[in-house]
């Protein structure tokens, strides 16, 4: 099928910078490590919920939704972006959030990305403790809608099913035209994994184009084993929604490295605030806490281990969250 074919409502600035750090690299003694800058896509200060959410609000509005539902952790940046989506069409949000970090914070509970979720006109129906069922929990709240006449959708936590990871596939092509552009031969991909769309999404893009650009995940929640098989399943769900032959995909094209979580989900590690540092110091690009930040702590680990050759170019999606830092005053 057509990629333009498949429904889309634009809701964020694209394409988005790729942008070279010299002196990050410099700093590391390479590799020649690239950035894409998608915590610049524009939604109430951006990020990789932005692209998903292009395809799956397109989906809410061709079925005559009129109501938005997601769920996440409390800070989570999924559920901002959501809000604001659900602004800018004319639907209500209404969000269900996970108190998923233990020794929260006022600041975790009440900044950052939950003061701008009630900014947008969002309503937190509930905060509920770690370990609900929150699927659940969100099907629950649809039927009261429906019985109320109201006609939800439900959007999962971090946008990621088949619908939403063509925001990723959609990046994997845009990579690809801007490397393309600017002669740049892209040898590795690096993000932060979590809820397994942006992931799935890349590994699509990158797979269904034959461009042989590996991506690799850095997980920030489940062992690497788990991490691996909820992205694989993915995977393979988007190729199939999209028309591609399940040859298409391979089982090694999804690596996930979890060595970088620490004591678990939205924890601070020193990794993670060393690398946050690192990137506000030498390049003025502000990380978060819980994704990117583990994220560039698993790219720095990487290098420092020789994982990569010193002439290779390495991009690192820059998957956004710095709202988040507020709710982290703490650690700095
Ligand atoms: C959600 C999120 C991720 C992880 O993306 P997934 O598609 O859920 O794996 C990474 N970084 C940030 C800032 C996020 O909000």
């Amino acid at each position: 099928m057509q990629f333009a074919a498949f429904p889309r409502v634009r809701l964020g600035h694209f394409p988005t910078p790729l942008e070279p750090m010299p002196r990050l690299s410099a700093h590391l003694g390479g590799p020649n490590l690239f950035i894409k800058r998608d915590d610049c896509t524009g939604l109430a200060t951006g990020g990789n919920k932005t692209r998903k959410l292009e395809f799956l609000v397109a989906e809410a509005l061709a079925q005559g939704a009129d109501t938005l539902i997601t769920q996440g952790a409390v800070q989570s940046n999924h559920a901002r972006q959501t809000v604001a989506a659900a602004a800018y069409v004319g639907m209500q949000a209404k969000i269900l959030l996970e108190q998923r970090v233990p020794h929260a914070t006022d600041e975790y509970e009440w900044s950052g990305n939950v003061l701008l979720d009630q900014l947008l006109g969002g309503e937190i129906v509930a905060k509920l403790p770690a370990g609900t069922d929150m699927a659940a929990e969100m099907e629950k709240l649809a039927q009261a809608l429906r019985d109320d006449g109201k006609k939800p959708y439900i959007i999962p936590g971090g946008g990621s099913n088949p619908v939403g990871a063509l925001g990723y596939v959609a990046c994997a092509h845009e990579l690809l035209q801007q490397a393309y552009e600017t002669g740049l031969r892209m040898d590795h991909v690096v993000h932060a994994t979590g809820s397994t769309g942006t992931q799935a999404g890349l590994v699509v893009g990158f797979r269904g184009s034959n461009s042989g650009v590996p991506v690799y995940g850095v997980s920030v929640r489940a062992p690497k084993d788990k991490q691996e098989e909820n992205v694989w399943k993915l995977v393979r769900a988007t190729a199939d929604y999209m028309g591609l032959p399940a040859s298409a995909v391979e089982r090694a094209d999804v690596v996930a490295n979890s060595d970088y979580v620490g004591d678990g989900y939205g924890i601070p590690t020193e990794s993670m605030i060393e690398a946050l540092r690192l990137t506000a110091q030498l390049e003025g690009i502000l990380l978060d806490p819980v994704y990117s930040g583990k994220g560039m702590a698993g790219l720095i680990g990487l290098i420092r281990a020789g994982h990569f050759k010193k002439d290779e170019n390495v991009v690192f999606i820059h998957t956004g969250g710095s709202v988040g830092l507020y709710g982290y005053r703490e650690i700095f």
